[in-house]
C-alpha cells in the first residue's frame, strides 16, 4: 500500500525532508514529476503522491515519514495495495541511476531488517525505532508509558509554544517543526542521550518499585487467604459440634411410671 497522510496532520513538516522519493508535499503546493507540475492533491495539510511513494522500499526498512511523524498520521493507504515487487520497480523508475541490488532495504523483509543501502546518494536512513514495549497499567488512573512512547515536551525557541513528540522520534539529527510557527528544533545527540538516560533510569526505578509492590500485595493476599481458610475450618467445627448436640428425632426415651 502506498502511504497516506490523514487529515489529522498538524503541518509540522518533519516528514517532508525524510522522504527518499520527494513524494511528500505541503498542502496547497503543486507536486512535480519528470519536470511536470501537477495541481496539489490536498489543500490544507501535507500530502503524499502515491505515484512517487515506494513505502521507502529500496531505501529504508520502515516508512521514514511514519517514523518521524509526531502524531502518527502517516499510515498505509488501504485503497492502494501494492507488493514489494511493484514498489521496488517504482523505486528503480524514480531513480534510474541507482543500483539497488538484491538485498535492498524493505519493510517487507523478515523482521523489517534493512538490507544494503542503494549506491546512489539518498537521505540517511531513519534509525529503526526500538521495539515498543507496552505500557504498564497500575490502576484505573495510573499508566506508565514505555520509554519509546514517552511524550517528550518541547518548548519552541521561536514562539514559546509547547508541543510534544514521542521519544522514539527524538532521534539525533531530526529537525522538528513547531506546529504553531514552523520554527525548527534540532535534536542533538547529546540531547537524545540525556533524555534517554533520564527516562530509562526512571523507568527502571519505577518498574522495580512496582514489582516490589506487586509481590508485597501477593504476599498479603496469600496470608489473608491462609488466615481465612483456618477461620473457616474453625467455624465449621463449631457448627458441627452444635449440630451434634441435638438428639436425633425418634430416639427412645425412658418413661417414668408412678405406682400408688
Ligand atoms: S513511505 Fe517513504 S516513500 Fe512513501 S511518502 Fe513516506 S517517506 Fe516517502
Ligand atoms: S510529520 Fe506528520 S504531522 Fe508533521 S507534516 Fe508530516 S504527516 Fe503532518
Amino acid at each position: 500500500m502506498a502511504t497516506m497522510i490523514t487529515a489529522d496532520c498538524i503541518n509540522c513538516g518533519a516528514c517532508e525532508p525524510e522522504c527518499p522519493n520527494t513524494a511528500i508535499y505541503q498542502g496547497g503546493v503543486e507536486w512535480e514529476m519528470d519536470g511536470v507540475k501537477h495541481p496539489p492533491l490536498v489543500a490544507d495539510v501535507f500530502y503524499i503522491v502515491p505515484e512517487k511513494c515506494t513505502e521507502c522500499v529500496g531505501f529504508f526498512d520502515q516508512e521514514a515519514c511514519a517514523a518521524v511523524c509526531p502524531v502518527d498520521v502517516c499510515i498505509p493507504n488501504p485503497d492502494i495495495p501494492e507488493t514489494e515487487a511493484q514498489l521496488i520497480e517504482r523505486a528503480k523508475q524514480l531513480h534510474p541511476g541507482t543500483s539497488f541490488g538484491a538485498d535492498f532495504p524493505s519493510r517487507f523483509r523478515e523482521g523489517g531488517e534493512a538490507g544494503a543501502a542503494p549506491e546512489a546518494a539518498a537521505p540517511a536512513p531513519a534509525a529503526a525505532a526500538a521495539p515498543v514495549r507496552s505500557a504498564v497499567a497500575v490502576g484505573p488512573s495510573l499508566n506508565l508509558p514505555a520509554v519509546e512512547t514517552w511524550e517528550v515536551p518541547i518548548d519552541c525557541h521561536s514562539c514559546g509554544g509547547s508541543y510534544a513528540v514521542l521519544f522514539q522520534h527524538l532521534r539525533s539529527g531530526n529537525v522538528l517543526r513547531c506546529p504553531y510557527c514552523k520554527g525548527p528544533y534540532i535534536v542533538t545527540t547529546s540531547l537524545h542521550n540525556q533524555i534517554s538516560k533520564v527516562l530509562r533510569e526512571f523507568h527502571a526505578r519505577w518498574m522495580t518499585a512496582f514489582e516490589e509492590l506487586r509481590e508485597r500485595r501477593q504476599r498479603e493476599m496469600d496470608e489473608f487467604e491462609a488466615r481465612q481458610k483456618a477461620e473457616l475450618e474453625d467455624i465449621n467445627d463449631q457448627v458441627r459440634a452444635l449440630s451434634k448436640s441435638v438428639l436425633a428425632p425418634g430416639a427412645p426415651k425412658k418413661r417414668a411410671w408412678i405406682f400408688g
